[in-house]
C-alpha cells in the first residue's frame, strides 16, 4: 500500500500531504467517491458543513474497512454557525453527521469580516473543543493577512492551517509568508486550478495552461500531477477533488519525480494576482448565510 508522506502541525499533528476535496460532490456520488479515494491510499478527506455531504463522507469511512485512526478527517464550521454557543453545536452537528466522536481537524469556513466578534466567538469554541479533545487540531480558511492578525491578537492557540485558494494562477505569496512566519500551514483548495475552469475570461483553464503542459510532458506526468508536485515540493498540504477513479488515482501518484527548481519557478511565474473565488470580505451573513441542518 502507497505511502503518503506526511507534514508536522504546529501542535506535533500528523496530517498526510495530499488529501481528498469533496465540494461540489453531490451526496448522492459523495460515498462512491470518497470509496474510490480510500482504495487508491488516500487518507485524508476535506468537507465541510456547507457540503451538505458530511453525512456521506462519514458512511464511506466507515463502511470502508480503513481504521477511523487511519483516516485524517478534516470539516468546516458555516458562518451561519459562528458565535461560540452556536459553534460548539456545530461542532455536535458534524460530528453527529459524520458519526464520530473526534474530528482531526476543524476550521472555520470564511473570516467574515464584517461580524468579526462573531469570528473571535467561534474560534474560542474550536479552542474549547481542542481542550476538551474532541478536535486533534483547529484552523481557519480564506483568512487574509489582516484577519490572522486580528484572530492572532485575540487568540490563545495558533491556528494549524490556513485553507486557501492556491494553485499556479493565485498564490497569495503575502498570506502563505504570513502563515509561514507564525506557524501556520498552508493547504491549498483548488490546488489543480479547479475555481479556474470555470471562468469566463482573462485566461483559461490552469489544465491548459502551456507552461505547465511543457513541464508535464518533460516528466511523463500530467498537469493535475505537475501541479500537486509544486505544493508538495513548496510544503503545502493540498486537496484535490475528483468524482472520477482514475484522476482520484492519478492525482495521488505524485511521488516518484521530482520538479526542478527552474521549473517550480517557471509555475511561479504564472501567478496572475486573479482570484478565482469570492473576495473574503464579500462572504457575508446577508449574501452567504444559510441554516446548517441538524444531525
Ligand atoms: P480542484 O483544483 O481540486 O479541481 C477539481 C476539478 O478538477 C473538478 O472539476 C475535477 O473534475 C477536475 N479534476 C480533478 N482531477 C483532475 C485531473 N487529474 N485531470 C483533469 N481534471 C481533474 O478544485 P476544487 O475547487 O474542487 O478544490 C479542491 C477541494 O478544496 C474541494 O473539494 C474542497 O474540499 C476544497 N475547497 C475549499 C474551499 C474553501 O473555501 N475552503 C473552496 C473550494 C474548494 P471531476 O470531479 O469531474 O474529475
Amino acid at each position: 500500500m502507497l505511502t503518503i508522506p506526511q507534514l508536522t502541525l504546529n501542535n506535533d499533528v500528523a496530517i498526510p500531504a495530499i488529501g481528498f476535496g469533496v465540494f461540489q460532490t453531490p451526496p448522492d456520488e459523495t460515498r462512491a467517491a470518497v470509496d474510490a479515494a480510500l482504495a487508491a491510499g488516500y487518507r485524508h478527506i476535506d468537507t465541510a458543513a456547507a457540503y451538505s455531504n458530511e453525512r456521506e463522507v462519514g458512511e464511506a469511512i466507515a463502511k470502508s474497512g480503513v481504521e477511523r485512526s487511519e483516516v485524517f478527517i478534516e470539516t468546516k464550521i458555516w458562518i451561519s454557525d459562528y458565535g461560540y454557543d452556536q459553534t460548539l453545536h456545530g461542532f455536535d452537528k458534524s460530528a453527529g453527521k459524520l458519526g464520530v466522536d473526534q474530528i482531526d481537524l476543524l476550521i472555520l469556513h470564511q473570516a467574515l469580516p464584517s461580524e468579526f466578534a462573531k469570528t473571535l466567538g467561534a474560534y474560542r469554541a474550536l479552542e474549547t473543543l481542542l481542550a476538551d479533545g474532541k478536535v486533534r487540531a483547529i484552523g481557519v480558511s480564506n483568512f487574509m493577512v489582516e484577519h490572522l492578525t486580528a484572530l492572532l491578537d485575540k487568540a490563545t492557540v495558533v491556528p494549524a492551517v490556513n485553507q486557501l485558494e492556491v494553485h499556479p494562477y493565485f498564490a497569495q505569496r503575502d498570506v502563505q509568508e504570513y502563515g509561514a512566519q507564525h506557524g501556520i500551514l498552508a493547504q491549498a483548495w483548488s490546488p489543480i486550478g479547479g475555481v479556474t475552469f470555470y471562468r469566463d475570461s482573462g485566461h483559461s483553464s490552469t489544465l491548459q495552461d502551456p507552461v505547465i503542459g511543457k513541464i508535464a510532458e518533460a516528466h511523463g506526468k500530467s498537469p493535475a500531477q505537475v501541479m500537486l508536485r509544486w505544493h508538495l515540493q513548496q510544503g503545502r498540504s493540498a486537496i484535490p477533488k475528483s468524482t472520477k477513479p482514475a484522476r482520484i488515482a492519478e492525482n495521488l501518484d505524485v511521488f516518484d519525480f521530482e520538479l526542478t527548481g527552474g521549473q517550480l519557478a517557471a509555475i511561479d511565474g504564472l501567478d496572475t494576482g486573479k482570484r478565482g473565488g469570492p473576495e473574503p470580505d464579500a462572504i457575508t451573513l446577508a449574501s452567504f448565510g444559510r441554516p446548517i441542518p441538524e444531525a
